[in-house]
């Protein structure tokens, strides 16, 4: 049962409320939302849903229709998101697990561990209890292996996955791993569903080998029941009459389970296919189905391996499915950051002194703006942050210390660069310390079935409007009106209540503000990206740096540009952008905007950077930093 508290309720009143329905034998976890709070209320449930709309403080009592309750999407409808460590499962970063089958040595858990993690792994998984289909086959090492996990933890700064097969094993788990993994054989093992319950560490929950949808629902229900919210779902392949793959992914299970519940679901493509050279096909068709990551089996010699040595992946191969992943990841609105780990313990460092509170990262605009967008893919929801009503504010905070890290958009691909920020980069000392890049798709969003006949006012940034030219175009009797960002634009039209106003914006700005997509992907170009970089007033990630942007301007003799080009030819570094802008006050004079891969600022290209000083009049290293894919190792 679904109980919508009353508006203005207090948490007294509320508190009461719960009492009394837990004195009713329920149990009852609350939820709040944006606009209300509410009460799930699970157990035997034997009264009129009437009856709970007498009790005190209760506006309405709706029935979950679904079996399962704490785990549906009817109960609680923003995605979950399971903390490990430092890692969140469900957000906007994907998240790899990465590992052997089995624990089989120290020597060779730590050589695996060493070669995901530069990879891009953030968990590392290896079972030391080992279900398998027979008795003579390798069993795991048991407490040895979880002591060899720990350690792995503690070298590599990964947090462990390794499977609980027996209640039994529930004290080794407390004391050694960060995620107790539920076996697909085990799916269906109610004792052990309940134990890992009770345990309270985050749960991978594998579908059992011919599980339905529902059945695997049921059992993290089983889980969640036991107060443990924390559960992560792994689609594993099932059984299926195809018997050229070890079993058959079902990948549908993606936007199934997404509909039907707030869990973050992981794919296991190694067990599903059962063989290495199908392993990253299928991987990276689950991102673009929209997993939330995924759990790979990598072996530095699989063919030693004591266990699944034919699905797993060698480093290598491990290394390039990571590469399509950052490249395929924006495209269903997700990041793969290379830097994950190492961005929580540099931000946790730049915190104020302890026993205060994390210093924050600072974005412009409003919430479900794209700036707002681009700070949660790099930074991830989890680090505290805040918006700004300013570009110009954002640089403030950063220079004034009251933010540790800013992001701003520097680029679209379709519209060019951002002058103003261009600007204020030469202005304020600050530097930039990294980048990310988004993919933009635009949305019509309005009032559900506005016609778009009736529109007459569309509220946007004034980018916005050249993104989606051609739609405009067949619109020409639509006043635009130009807004500071896309959500302010949303929630200017939701505020108006004018039946002929609408705005163009991103998806999480129509969630935001309880809007709805009229039209979807309205930009003229689908490969519409904005580039934003992250600018601090100290160093951040400790490199290595691939990239540098410049800022300079050269005196008006002719070859004096090209001069500089030369040195970046001669050195056969890769220029990425040369724009040239009109200076300010001085006619026909101008500066250039240079991206280089190179960290231009290392001690190699120290006589670069004197030369380049030379023949320059001007210059501004405005900083180097990752370029956010993997290039080394
Ligand atoms: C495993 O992850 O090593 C494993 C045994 O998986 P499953 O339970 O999906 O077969
Ligand atoms: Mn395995």
């Amino acid at each position: 049962m679904i109980l919508v508290l009353k508006q203005g309720i207090s948490p007294a009143e509320t508190d009461r409320l719960k009492e009394e329905l837990r004195s009713e034998g329920h149990l009852v976890k609350e939820i709040k939302g944006v606009e209300e709070t509410i009460l799930g209320v699970v157990g035997t449930i034997r009264k009129d849903p009437r009856h709970f709309e007498t009790l005190p403080g209760v506006a309405k009592a709706v029935p979950i229709s679904k079996p399962y309750k704490l785990v549906s999407r009817e109960l609680h409808p923003a995605p979950s998101i399971i903390r490990v460590g430092d890692v969140a499962i469900g957000g906007d970063r994907l998240v790899v697990i990465a590992g052997p089958c089995a624990v089989e040595s120290r020597g060779r858990s730590l050589e695996i561990a060493r070669a995901v993690k530069s990879c891009g792994a953030v968990l590392f998984r290896g079972g030391a209890f080992k279900p398998r289909t027979s008795p003579y086959s390798f069993q795991g090492l048991g407490e040895e292996g979880l002591k060899i996990l720990a350690e792995v933890r503690e070298e590599t700064g990964m947090g462990v996955v390794t499977e609980m097969t027996s209640t039994s094993q529930a004290d080794l788990m407390m004391k050694y791993v960060d995620v107790v993994q539920v076996g697909a054989r085990n799916m269906q093992n109610f004792e052990l569903l309940k134990c890992v319950g009770r345990i309270g560490k985050p749960v991978l929950l594998k579908r059992g080998l011919a599980a339905t949808i529902e059945e695997w629902l049921m059992s993290a229900e089983y889980i969640l029941s036991e107060g443990n919210d924390q559960v992560i779902l792994c689609e594993r392949g099932i059984r299926t009459f195809e018997r050229y793959t070890r079993n058959t992914l079902d990948l549908t299970a993606v936007p199934v389970i997404h509909a039907l519940t707030h869990l973050p679901i992981i794919i296991d493509p190694s067990h599903a296919t059962g063989i290495r050279e199908k392993v990253s096909p299928m991987a990276r068709a689950a991102i673009a189905a929209g997993a939330d990551g995924l759990t790979i089996e990598v072996h530095t010699e699989p063919d030693k391996a004591l266990s699944d040595g034919p699905q797993s992946l060698y480093p290598e191969q491990f290394k390039q499915l990571m590469r399509d992943l950052y490249v395929i990841a924006p495209v269903v609105g997700k990041q793969l950051d290379f830097s994950y780990l190492e961005k929580a313990k540099k931000l946790k460092a730049t915190s104020a002194p302890p026993g205060k509170r994390p210093r924050k990262v600072v974005y412009p605009g409003e919430p479900g703006s794209f700036s707002h967008k681009a700070c949660m893919h790099f930074f991830g929801a989890e680090t505290p942050h805040e918006n700004r009503s300013s570009f110009r504010a954002v640089f403030e905070a950063v220079r004034e210390g009251e933010a540790a890290l800013g992001i701003i958009p520097v680029e679209n691909s379709s519209t060019g660069s951002v002058h103003d920020n261009y600007d204020l980069l030469l202005e304020y000392d600050v530097r930039i310390v990294g980048e990310v890049t988004l993919r933009i798709e635009h949305n019509l969003i309005g009032r559900p079935g506005t016609p778009l006949a009736d529109l007459r006012r569309i509220y946007s940034h004034p980018q916005v409007f050249q993104q989606c030219r051609e739609f405009l175009e067949q619109h020409p009797d639509w006043d635009l009106v130009a807004c500071q960002d896309t959500a302010t634009a949303v929630g200017r039209v939701k505020a108006n209540q004018d039946p002929e106003e609408a705005a163009i914006a991103g998806r999480e700005a129509a969630a935001l503000f309880g809007m709805t997509v009229l039209n979807q992907g309205i930009e003229s170009n689908p490969r519409n990206f904005t580039r934003f970089v992250v600018i601090s007033a100290d160093e951040f990630l400790a490199g290595p740096n691939h990239k540098s942007s410049l800022i300079y301007s050269v005196s008006d003799q002719p070859g004096s540009l090209y001069e500089t080009l030369k040195l970046f030819a001669e050195r056969r570094i890769n220029l990425v952008k040369l724009e040239s802008r009109p200076l300010h006050g001085k006619p026909w004079e101008y500066l250039f905007y240079a991206d280089l891969e190179a960290d231009i600022q290392a001690p190699e290209h120290r006589e670069l950077l004197e030369e380049l000083r030379k023949r320059s009049e001007f210059l501004k290293v405005l900083g180097s930093y990752p370029k956010g894919l993997v290039t080394e190792n």
